[in-house]
Formats: C-alpha cells, structure tokens, sequence
C-alpha cells in the first residue's frame, strides 16, 4: 500500500512520543519534551538537538514530534544528513540550488537525521551551511547526531563552518542529550547474547 504520510514526510517509521518509554531512557529530561509537544519551539521558529549514541530513540523522538506538527498542519520534512548534502550538490550543478532552498525554506520543520555518522567534504559543509543559514529564525530544524558538539568540526573537516552551523543551530534551540542503552540492543544485552556497551560511543563531557 503506498504509504502518503511516508511519501510525503520522508519519515522512516511511524512512531509517535506516546509510544516512547521514558523509564528505559532516563537521562531524558521528561519536562523538556512535554515542552517541546506544545510545538511552541516551532511557532518560534526555534531548533531542537538530539544527541547520543546508536538506538538511543534519537530518531523516535525527532520522528514524535514531527508527528505532532503533522497533527497540526505544519509542514514537516525528514531527511537524513548524506541524503540531504547529495540533494544540494547535485542541485547546485544542476543549477536548481535556488529551487531547493526555496522547498526547505518553507517548510516549519525540517529534520536532519544522523548527523556525523560520516564526514562532509568541503563543498557539502558549505552547502549545508547555506541551508542552516537560511533556516535561521525563519524555520524550526532538528538535528539528531552521535557526535558531541566538540566534536562537530570533525564532521565539517573545518572549525570554521563547524562553529558557524552550531552558532546558528543553537542559538534558539533545546538540547536533549541522551545518555543510555541502546533499545535496540535491549533485548539481545538482556538475553547475554551481546555485552557491548553502546552508552561509552558519545563523548562522556558533552554539555546538556
Ligand atoms: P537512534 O536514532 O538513537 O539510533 P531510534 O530512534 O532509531 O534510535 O530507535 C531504535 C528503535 O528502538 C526504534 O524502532 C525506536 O522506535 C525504538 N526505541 C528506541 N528507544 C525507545 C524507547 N525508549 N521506547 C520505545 N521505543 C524505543
Ligand atoms: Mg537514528
């Protein structure tokens, strides 16, 4: 069956914040999503930040609130982070770079899923640049990633737009940095299948 909402959203799955245990996560600050339901960060044109290791429920959440603005007739995009810088260099040789920024600048919520799993070249750190500009207080952006924010200039290969993306990204922004176990592993740890500890990938010192 062909799935519109998927179509439409480029969403993953469909997960909602209702369906999210909290008691498996508690390092996540319950108050700070409830407040980010009210979507007042997205009529404020505000960001949110998801940090932390692999199967956290950084995408769940990002994907939940998502849902909540789709429930409000907000316009809601996600995408994952290569994705995403692929579709801008190829839109600038093409020549349609303008087109699409115009589609992500209207949109009241774009969500850029797994930031730094892998590096961006030059080129694709000032496109992405471009696009975290034009987003500046004219529309909300969330960003999941593994990496802490020291270690985002790893990502851009360059401190320069490493420090001009977060500049902008956290200026007005709420950030959930998850500390736990993987959910996915969850099952598997609990069984002794694995003992790996994921909770160890993130940088230990990264602010909250
Ligand atoms: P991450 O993006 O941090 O790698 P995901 O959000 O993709 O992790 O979560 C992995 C899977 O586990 C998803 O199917 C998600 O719905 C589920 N999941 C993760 N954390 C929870 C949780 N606390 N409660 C319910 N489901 C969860
Ligand atoms: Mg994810």
């Amino acid at each position: 069956m062909l799935d519109l909402l998927q179509l439409y959203t480029g969403f993953p799955f469909h997960k909602h914040l209702d369906d999210f245990d909290f008691t498996f996560q508690p390092s996540i600050d319950v108050k700070k999503i409830k407040e980010l339901k009210t979507l007042r960060f997205m009529y404020e044109k505000e960001n949110v930040i998801f940090l932390g290791p692999p199967g956290v429920g950084k995408t769940h959440l990002a994907v939940g609130l998502g849902m909540e603005g789709i429930k409000e007739g907000k316009k809601v995009y996600f995408i994952n982070s290569i994705t995403l810088v692929d579709k801008l260099k190829k839109s600038f040789y093409e020549r349609s770079f303008e087109k699409q920024m115009r589609f992500y600048k209207a949109l009241d919520l774009l969500i850029i899923d797994e930031l730094g799993y892998l590096p961006l070249d030059s080129e694709g750190a000032k496109l992405f640049f471009e696009l975290i500009s034009e987003k500046y207080e004219q529309g909300s952006v969330i960003v999941t990633s593994n990496r802490s924010f020291n270690e985002w200039n790893k990502i851009f290969e360059d401190e320069v737009i490493a420090t001009a993306v977060l500049d902008r990204l956290l200026h007005h922004s709420t950030i959930i940095n998850i500390r736990g176990k993987s959910y996915r592993l969850r099952e598997k740890q609990k069984s002794g299948m694995i003992r790996l500890d994921t909770s160890k990938i993130i940088d230990e010192n990264a602010q909250n």
